[in-house]
């Protein structure tokens, strides 16, 4: 008996079985502009032999004007239906589906060659689109139709017509962007009759293959659509053909955060429940749900039939398997930071994962075992050192451990500290279930000292970093504390300077302003905190009265030396919600500053050439990190080869994703 008997209840959509309720959703990975479809092959055939039931690709363009970029990926020739031909193949042969997503991204498509429904520009989007005449329409569709044809032609097991996220179908349905008057503007019948023909003449081009349609159920734009109108669209679009209806959270352009690590965990599916008895098909929820226990939840009280999890399968593409064990606690997490995975693909970059840095790169990124086995000593337990430990165990090296805490983490317990970063728990409990079940000798609670390590053949150091002083006059005074003190519980006034707006500045301010629950723990007032109200009472789902955060903490500023604004350099796409979080709770942000003196009366600056006193009790410095390799001379003495891994090889621009790419790879390596 499976401990998540619903999860693992097989499903028929139309005239597909799937093996399980567990569908990997739609991402794009940038796999297939390399141009190497074996890597692309492997890596769907990875996840297939992993146990989800249903697989869908990254969207693939249905034309060159739909195209998400310039030069996207879709089905245009022989050779590129022979290419996909190659992937269906590699997952059919591993007892796995996989169906093909087509996205036309509209306004979205990042070229001047753009069209919509109207000439109305997206905000997020340098190029106007152009408003498409009754042929150009007409072209469009058939263009969709002739992408479903070619999937089946390739051997998909059918298609998702992406119908949500702002894309071109979304852009008709709403008043925002639809300013036509002719048949497909004006009122809602004639604003859905795009989607609605879409999918009729894909169905015409699929034959008996799997329709999944990806519908928007909040767009939470202004004048979105209302859910009188979702439900309208979902009964046509059922009548129209299709066979699933999967769920679609939010336009790209929405204020809102939709996916984020600090999104409570499912805190959309109840807009999933609420369409599912309006309708005769399955349907399926997404966003923020990554563990079995979560999944089985929704499908165990009925809120769905089935779940989509994407980022979960960049982590570990063996989760349902695992899952299906009884192995929960082996899967790794995805903590929905976005580090390797949205931030790469927003940056031009191939997708990865920052707890699994073998997501896409399954070719060239292996993990074979040794013929050489030696006796490595691994000095401290962060994560680099523990994905160097694990790995180099993993392949039959003998492996010690050592920590001077009794706890693995390292720096890691810090960024779970923060309010919004609660999943970094889960990587931290993943790292302590791998180090049980594996070969590796744990000596925690240890501080290492050189003499700890003769006899061992080589040594990884993996020791972090130490905090950087800033160097500012009366930096000794007891008011002023270090980033990892205060994250520790140290006594804070109620009048706080944070020195530094890195990534740990940031995160440290939200905690000084936060108190009580952290609204990702409660879905409740998560939605209150960003002004997420109900699309049935407001088209588009955002709550008139707008974001209502509660009442800072504290009066908290954060200070950099460059004159520019702080926060330019988070993540790409988080790094406006920690801005926004900041701004909403009052934050004083600001750049351009010298540091002249901490006294009694506060911290003495100038900001842009005009001095100032901050009055603040304390002061709180995230001025960055100096490598900690006090041990590597020792070492040397020993004549031990000593590898230099994480914060202790390099401490700027240190992440975690860093730490486990650096550990993974060398342990592959040795
Ligand atoms: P560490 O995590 O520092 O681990 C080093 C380990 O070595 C420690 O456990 C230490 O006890 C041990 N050690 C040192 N010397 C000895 C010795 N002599 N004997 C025994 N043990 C020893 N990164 C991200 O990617 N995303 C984030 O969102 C993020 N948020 C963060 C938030 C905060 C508040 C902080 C502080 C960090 C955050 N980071 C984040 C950074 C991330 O945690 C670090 O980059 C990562 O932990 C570095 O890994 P490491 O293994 O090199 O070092
Ligand atoms: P950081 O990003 O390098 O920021 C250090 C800050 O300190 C900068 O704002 C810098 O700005 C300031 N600074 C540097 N030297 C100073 C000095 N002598 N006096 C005063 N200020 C000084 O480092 P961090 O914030 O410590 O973060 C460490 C790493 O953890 C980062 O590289 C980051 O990748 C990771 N992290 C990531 C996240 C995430 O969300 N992805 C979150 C937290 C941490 P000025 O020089 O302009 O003053
Ligand atoms: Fe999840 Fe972060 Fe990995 Fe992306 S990089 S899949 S968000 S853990």
């Amino acid at each position: 008996m499976t401990t998540y008997p619903h999860l693992m209840q097989p499903i028929t959509l139309g005239a597909v079985t799937l093996k399980n309720r567990v569908m990997m959703g739609s991402m794009h990975t940038g796999l297939e502009e390399t141009g190497d479809w074996n890597r692309v092959a492997e890596f769907y055939a990875t996840r297939a032999r992993g146990g989800v039931g249903l697989m869908v690709t990254g969207g693939m363009a249905p034309n060159r004007e739909g195209g998400v970029f310039p030069g996207a990926a879709g089905l245009f020739s022989a050779q590129d239906i022979a290419n996909h031909r190659l992937v269906t193949d590699r997952v059919h042969d591993a007892g796995g589906r996989i169906a093909m997503q087509i996205l036309h991204a509209g306004r979205y498509a990042y070229g001047p060659d753009c069209v919509s429904a109207s000439a109305v520009k997206s905000p997020i989007s340098p190029f106007p689109p152009k408003e498409l005449d009754e042929a150009g329409i007409e072209k469009q569709i058939a263009d969709i139709a002739t992408a479903a044809a070619r999937a089946m032609e390739a051997g998909y097991d059918g298609v998702e017509v992406m119908g949500s996220e702002g894309y071109f179908l979304n852009q008709f349905l709403v008043t925002h962007v639809n300013r036509r008057a002719d048949r497909w503007g004006g009122a809602y019948e004639n604003r859905m009759r795009l989607p609605v023909e879409v999918v009729a003449r894909v169905r015409a081009a699929l034959g008996p293959g799997l329709l999944i349609y990806r519908i928007s159920l909040i767009d939470l734009i202004p004048n979105g659509s209302t859910w009188e109108e979702v439900v309208q669209l979902a009964h046509a679009i059922e009548a129209a053909g299709a066979d699933v209806l999967n769920t679609g959270i939010g336009w790209h352009e929405a204020r809102v955060p939709t996916i984020a690590t600090s999104v409570p965990r499912a805190a959309f599916a109840h807009l999933t429940a609420r369409l599912r008895p309006e309708v005769g098909i399955p349907v399926i929820t997404s966003n923020r749900i990554n563990t079995p226990e979560v999944a089985e939840g929704l499908l165990s009280s009925g809120m769905a039939d089935m779940v989509s999890m994407a980022r979960p399968f960049l982590a570990d593409p063996d989760f349902v398997a695992k899952a299906a064990a009884g192995k929960a606690a082996q899967i790794a997490p995805c903590i929905a930071c976005n580090q390797a995975c949205l931030d790469h693909t927003f940056s031009g970059k191939l997708t990865s994962c920052l707890v699994n840095p073998r997501a896409c790169h399954e070719t060239e990124l292996v993990i074979t075992t040794t013929t050489a086995p030696k006796r490595l000593a691994v000095v401290g337990a962060g994560p680099a050192g523990l994905s160097a430990a694990l790995t180099a165990a993993e392949r039959g090296h003998e492996v010690t451990l050592f920590d001077r805490s009794p706890q693995v983490g390292g720096q890691l317990h810090l960024a779970a500290s923060i309010p919004g970063k609660e999943e970094f728990r889960g990587l931290i409990d993943w790292f302590a279930a791998r180090l049980t079940a594996s070969a590796v000798k744990p000596r925690l609670g240890h501080e290492v000292t050189a003499a700890d390590l003769a006899g061992f053949d080589a040594v990884i150091l993996a020791t972090g970093i130490t905090p950087r002083p800033a160097g500012i006059p009366g930096e000794d005074a007891p008011q002023v504390l270090g980033y990892r003190e205060v994250l520790r519980g140290a006594p804070v006034g109620a009048r706080v300077a944070v020195v530094g707006a890195g990534g740990i500045g940031f995160d440290v301010a939200e905690y000084l302003v936060h108190h009580g629950t952290s609204p990702t723990l409660d879905a409740a007032l998560w939605r209150q905190e960003w002004g997420v109200g109900d699309p049935a009472e407001v088209p588009g789902g955002l709550a008139p009265e707008g974001p209502r955060p509660e009442a800072p903490a504290r009066e908290v500023w954060l200070l950099q030396r460059k004159p520019e604004k702080p926060g330019r350099k988070l993540g790409k796409t988080t790094g406006w919600i920690h801005r926004a979080t900041l701004q909403m709770k009052g934050v004083k942000m600001l750049g351009g500053v010298s540091y002249e003196a901490i006294t009694p009366e506060g911290l003495h600056v100038t900001v842009n050439g005009t001095p100032q006193l901050l009055p603040v009790d304390t002061v709180v410095i995230c001025a960055g990190q100096t490598p900690d390799r006090s041990l590597a001379a020792g070492i040397e003495a020993l004549g031990l080869p000593c590898h230099i891994i994480g914060g202790a090889d390099v401490a700027a621009e240190l992440d975690a994703k860093r730490a486990i790419d650096q550990g993974v790879r060398l342990a592959a390596a040795l």
